[in-house]
């Protein structure tokens, strides 16, 4: 699952396939011994942790693409073969050209990236932002900020508030040129945030258009205390006060200069298969499983620095291969058509999946739903988050599912937190995004979560096999069914990008 920078059915009746017995000699072919065989090649020190790029990436996309090919599933990759590549620029922020500089009645201070401010998110315009800036302090409620620089008063020097990222996404969403966090952590914290911004980021050369929103930055009380003070700002008691400010402060002038400094353009692989169809009214649409195989790398400067990734997540890619296998079974095939993705460069912001929605291989609308997984081998034995249920009709046929198979004890539970906003967070949001309903499994994160112990005998085979066998049942139903799975309206409103 990618990191979150700001802080730190069966509707009718199953179907003739089932009938003949093949869907329990397909699920038996899932098991914990296979699982555990998998997770161990894809989470191997040998991959070295599966970045993107990286030499044991390519390594995992061989070793799923052979697995597609020993299945027998038809290539959906580039010139005939099992991987699509797409390119991408690795980029910083260029600290030297970079700054944010406030002034107010005759007193100036420049907050440089990388000593007192960063870049935390947002598109990057060509020349510098300037405009109007509306102080926020607390949960304060936005109104219009159309062309404004929004300065949000924020306090790290306790617990920091659970609504504060949900609040900046949305406050750069509003049409406001800028969102600054007045920050006043602590020199610890400070040095670390400073240090996840200074990481390379990655951005696809095939993106179309310009990202939508705000650029959102941070910046540290003590670059701008004297500037503030200038302005009438007193950020300490504006964090003492319990009721939140909203005011259009005269007199302060903000110019933010943000210039990125590209590092390599690289190329990354997604692995695509098909398993056709079985009913000629029905094989040109498509159920798509889909699990990321790529991992964050290497963390030097301790004994073991390689980040295996086994839950994050070759658990998930296991789990694609297992359901490859057990589709493949004689009599198991669906009558729609599946598709299996393994995109890459998921962990530097879902991009694979991005290029691979932009660029599918077979048409977007074409496509029905996406079982995505990621992390879904650690945790509770017995139940499994189940993310983007109440979205569409897919909510029901889980449910239903569920029921019918008590033999596999596995309950799918409400995503437990909402502020860590899970279903922006992997690769089912770019297939939601497109239009496609998506459900999302996880057994969430750990202690474990990108370091590198997060190794392959932390993972539970036994349970994952029975959150597979589920997942069988639920792609076998939709992807069997006589209709579609249908959005929620509200959701697809919500969702839905229809640039
Ligand atoms: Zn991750």
């Amino acid at each position: 699952m990618k990191l979150l920078r700001l802080c730190s059915i069966l509707a009718a009746a199953p179907l003739a396939a089932q009938s003949n017995g093949a869907p329990v000699e397909a699920v038996a072919t899932i098991t914990p011994r296979d699982i555990m065989r998998r997770v161990s090649i894809i989470a191997d020190d040998s991959m070295m942790g599966r970045d993107t790029p990286s030499r044991g990436l390519e390594l995992t996309a061989e070793y799923v693409a052979s697995e597609f090919r020993r299945a027998g599933l038809r290539p959906e990759g580039d010139s005939g073969g099992y991987i699509q590549r797409f390119g991408l620029s690795r980029w910083v922020m260029d600290t030297a050209g970079s700054a944010v500089t406030f002034t107010a009645r005759g007193s100036h201070a420049i907050a440089r990236l990388g000593i007192d401010a960063r870049y935390i998110d947002g598109p990057i315009p060509e020349g510098p932002i300037r405009g109007e800036v509306v102080l926020l302090s607390g949960a304060s409620a936005a109104g219009d900020l159309t062309d404004r620089i929004i300065l949000l008063v924020a306090d790290f020097s306790g617990p920091i508030r659970a609504t504060l990222t949900q609040q900046v996404l949305q406050l750069a969403a509003t049409g406001a040129k800028a969102v600054i966090v007045l920050s006043n952590r602590d020199s610890a914290a400070l040095a670390e945030a400073l240090r996840v911004a200074a990481a390379p980021r990655f951005t696809r050369d095939s993106a179309r258009g310009t990202d939508k929103g705000a650029p959102i930055l941070a910046v540290h009380d003590r670059a701008v205390a004297g500037v503030l003070a200038a302005a009438g700002i007193d950020p300490a008691r504006l964090r003492a006060s319990a009721r939140p400010e909203r005011r259009l402060v005269r007199g302060l002038a903000v110019e933010i200069r943000l210039v990125k400094k590209v590092l390599a353009h690289v190329r990354a692989p997604n692995a695509v298969g098909v398993l056709p169809g079985t009913d000629p009214a029905l094989d040109h649409e498509y159920l798509a499983y889909s699990a990321h195989i790529d991992h964050i790398g290497i963390t030097p400067g301790q004994p073991d620095s390689i980040n295996n990734g086994a839950d994050d997540n070759a658990s998930g890619v296991a789990g694609l291969l297992e359901l490859v296998e057990a589709f493949s079974v004689s009599g198991a095939r669906p009558r729609r058509s599946l598709l299996f993705l393994a995109p890459s460069a998921e962990e530097h912001g879902l991009l694979g999946s991005a290029h691979f929605t932009e660029h599918p291989t077979v048409p977007i609308g074409s496509i029905v739903a996406d079982i995505n997984m990621d992390l879904i081998g650690r945790n509770w034995p017995d139940s499994v988050i189940a993310v983007g249920v109440e979205r569409s009709d897919r909510g029901e046929t889980l449910n239903k599912v569920v029921r019918k198979h008590p033999e596999l004890r596995m309950t799918p539970i409400a995503d437990r937190w909402p502020e860590e906003r899970i279903f922006y967070r992997s690769d089912h949001y770019n297939f939601a995004r497109r239009g496609v309903p998506v459900l999302f499994f996880t057994s969430g994160t750990h202690p474990d979560y990108h370091r590198p112990t997060d190794q392959p005998d932390r993972i539970n085979g036994e349970k994952e096999s029975r959150l597979l066998r589920l997942l069988f049942y639920v792609g076998a139903d939709i992807a069997n069914r006589d209709s579609r799975p249908q959005w929620h309206p509200e959701s697809y409103r919500q969702i839905v990008d229809r640039r």
